[in-house]
């Protein structure tokens, strides 16, 4: 057993509506919170008697929110877009098309250079305070490509998902139903040991409804759980489909009629928000105070990719969802962190109640109001993370998780 103290907390996050009547953010002042064996074992007052244990770390009054919880992110993948980025911010539309380019590179780049790719972006997100993300397949759209991009996603996360829809490749031409036969067949066969999650991009010039049904209910059928990339681009059936299936989570929900509002707030199905993307190719943004005020559970999430949101910063995501969301700042750090667990069906992370995972992130901050406040600023100055002590595997203990 081994124990530790983070006393002197000025400004503590807990995302435990238990601890403050209520309020999401569960907002307390001099605070001090143990971790014991990667837990979070007691919560209290700084000024008060505190517990013994074998470690202390005096964060001298700052801010301390839980570790962010990304849980939309393309992390397997080589080459970069940074041409056709300044071509779009030059006056060229975003197409969905864009994502074959790094497909080309991802399928010709070997093995240890797409682990170095990947390990560089977990370690960018982990200095901006992540410690929970998900890692999306996309880039390889043959069986063992998108296999061999899960076989290493898995190797950094549980939280792995199949997005062998994520666009038809150049190879099959027309021949959609040809490629839908190859996801629901044999690529999905070669994915399902490596993956918890399928994903199907439902847009124009990538998957319509109907076709997305069929992928997400055959990964269904296989043990997966269903998640969506949904209205991003235009008006079109993603969220319907999300809501019909049950999927966790319909990601960017960009452009919505007041019948998807009302079908994510009668399923429970969660909004993640991906304002990256709007940034990266100058789109209108999500509304998300509608959202909220319609009642649906909202998650942030980075959307990490080289075509259309490279960047791994969640304190970003905040700041915009802040500014261009409508969001307020303690509705934008609860999406950024229960509300991505939440996404991902997970209770275990993205809060510090007693039992969750002790994923703490120290701010150079008063207040968590600061990632919103002051954009662009380096504000992460600590992370401690649950998995970084000795012998602790912290197991899911939420419905549907995998060893
Ligand atoms: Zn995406």
């Amino acid at each position: 057993m081994s124990s530790t103290l983070f006393a002197n907390i000025g400004e503590l996050v807990t995302c435990d509506p238990t601890v403050r009547d209520g309020d999401p953010l569960g907002l307390m002042h001099d605070a001090a919170v143990v971790s014991l064996d990667g837990r979070v074992a007691w919560v209290g007052r700084n000024s008060g008697p505190l517990p013994d244990c074998d470690r202390r770390v005096d964060v001298a009054g700052a801010a301390v929110v839980p570790g962010f919880v990304d849980s939309h992110a393309h992390l397997v993948f080589a080459g970069e877009r940074s041409q056709e980025f300044a071509a779009r911010m030059t006056g060229q539309p975003y197409a969905a098309g864009g994502i074959r380019t790094t497909v080309a590179a991802t399928r010709a780049a070997s093995d240890n250079d797409l682990a170095a790719g990947l390990a560089r972006l977990v370690a960018e997100l982990r200095r901006q305070g992540v410690t929970t993300f998900e890692v999306k397949s996309g880039y390889g759209l043959t069986v063992a490509d998108e296999s061999r991009a899960l076989r290493l996603a898995h190797g950094v996360t549980s939280e792995t998902t199949f997005l062998g829809a994520h666009v038809v490749p150049a190879e099959y031409g027309d021949d959609v139903a040809g490629y839908i036969d190859l996801v629901t067949g044999p690529m999905l066969a070669a994915c399902v040991p490596h993956a918890r999650w399928i994903d199907v991009f439902i847009e124009d010039g990538a998957f319509d409804g109907d076709a997305a049904r069929t992928i997400l209910r055959a990964g269904m059928a296989a043990g997966l759980q269903a998640r969506v990339h949904a209205n991003q681009l235009a008006h079109g059936p993603g969220v319907q489909v999300a809501c019909e299936v049950g999927a966790a989570s319909a990601d960017h929900c960009t452009h919505l009629d007041d019948a998807d509002v009302d079908a994510l707030a009668s399923t429970g199905v969660v909004a993640t928000l991906l304002p990256g993307a709007e940034f990266s190719t100058r789109s209108p943004y999500p509304d998300g105070r509608r959202l909220i005020e319609a009642g649906v559970t909202l998650a942030l999430a980075t959307d990490c990719n080289p075509g259309t949101s490279y960047t791994t910063s969640m304190p970003l995501m905040i700041a915009l969802g802040v500014r261009e969301c409508g969001l307020s700042p303690a509705q934008a750090v609860w999406a950024a962190t229960t509300g991505g667990a939440t996404a991902l069906r997970r209770t275990d992370v993205g809060h510090l109640g007693i039992g969750a995972c002790a994923d703490l992130v120290v701010l150079d901050a008063p207040s968590h109001v600061h990632l919103a406040y002051r954009p662009g600023v380096p504000l992460v100055a600590a992370v401690h993370a649950a998995s970084d002590d000795a012998d602790t595997h912290p197991d899911h203990t939420s419905e549907g998780s995998r060893p």
